[in-house]
């Protein structure tokens, strides 16, 4: 199979709301009037994000879905995507999962793949994505990073952890219950992208974020971004712990410092952290039940600067904290 019946295969299907799809030298999109474009790229390279055994179906879900939460943390609503692909070989047994896995979330979120790249090279999938956010007033209603104020409560949504937990069973560095280890590895291997959440945020939230690396580190860059500071609860942290991790706990197969531990620290999870004021609790509780997302608040935004963990009695935790905080 050549490199244009592949695309022509796999890749091509009619354009739908771009004016010109896959086939030409440039795609077409036609923004709507009052709106601007939200664009973003993330790449995943074998070895380093996945590994090379991983399910081609749960891969081609996950190569779009971390796009996709990328416009969520911008409250951006999906539009269309390009796909530049490296492969080994054309692989068919591969494609087509491929592209199903990718070509049926794109299809849950109205995003149409208008174009692309497709090379022969060690396998390195880059999605570019882009979203619209309405301009109202002359203001842009995409959520950003810095927009934390003091003051502000800190909210998760969703759950962590658990894409965290599965890596380190598959790496072998620990042992799972059957059971929570399949909890834990449909996250890892096929996030929710929180689109709608992201979307019913706009003139709610502040500030806001996917949680891709970590919610402490994560949440640095919001507190960056705003220069402000954040206290976490660690009881209402707890209360994010995903439900692999809660099986594990059960089973004593992981401490609750652990469980903590990859709540606070582990990466991969794409759920969304954000601000709000006070004053938004209703609305920020409308926009979860709107977006059918749960969300917790487990902090808050304060104008001291640094991140800072506390136990259910208030008290600072010290210590070992430090070897996951970011801050010290
Ligand atoms: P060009 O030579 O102009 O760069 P290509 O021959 O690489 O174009 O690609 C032909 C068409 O197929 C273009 O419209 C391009 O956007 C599209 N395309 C190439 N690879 C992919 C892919 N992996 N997914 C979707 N569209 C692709
Ligand atoms: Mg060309």
């Amino acid at each position: 199979m050549g490199e244009f019946d592949l695309i022509a295969r796999y890749f091509t299907r009619p354009a739908r709301r771009a004016v010109l799809g896959v086939g030409d030298d440039c795609a077409l999109l036609q923004p709507a009037p009052g709106t601007q474009l939200a664009i973003s790229c993330d790449m995943l390279v074998e070895g380093q994000h996945f590994f090379p055994d991983v399910d081609p179906f749960a891969l081609g879900h996950k190569a779009l879905a971390v796009n996709l939460s990328d416009l969520a943390a911008c409250g951006a609503t999906p539009l269309s995507f390009t796909l530049a692909l490296a492969l080994p070989h054309a692989d068919e047994s591969w494609l087509e999962p491929f592209s199903r896995g990718l070509l049926a979330l794109a299809d849950e979120h109205s995003c149409e793949l208008v174009g692309g790249d497709t090379t022969q090279g060690p396998l390195n999938i880059c999605i570019t994505v882009f979203g619209e956010v309405p301009v109202v007033g002359g203001k842009s209603q995409a959520l950003q990073r810095s927009g934390a104020r003091a003051g502000d409560d800190l909210y998760v949504s969703g759950t962590l952890g658990d894409a965290r937990l599965a890596l380190e069973a598959l790496r072998g560095t620990l042992q799972l219950p059957a059971e929570a280890l399949a909890q834990a590895r449909t996250r890892l291997e096929q996030p929710t992208p929180r689109v709608a959440l992201g979307q019913a945020l706009r003139g709610v939230a502040s500030a806001a974020i996917d949680v891709s690396d970590g919610l402490l580190g994560d949440l640095r860059h919001i507190l960056t971004a705003s220069g402000v500071g954040a206290t976490i609860r660690t009881e209402l942290a707890m209360d994010l712990a995903a439900a692999g991790s809660r099986l594990a706990v059960e089973r004593a197969a992981i401490s609750q410092e652990k469980q903590l531990e990859f709540v606070l620290s582990g990466g991969d999870d794409y759920e969304l952290a954000f601000t709000a004021p006070m004053s938004a609790r209703d609305a920020v509780r409308a926009a979860s039940q709107l977006a059918q997302t749960p969300v917790t608040r487990i902090g808050s935004i304060e104008s001291e600067t640094g991140l800072r963990l506390v136990d259910a009695q208030g008290q600072l935790m010290p210590g070992r904290f430090s070897s996951f905080d970011h801050f010290a």
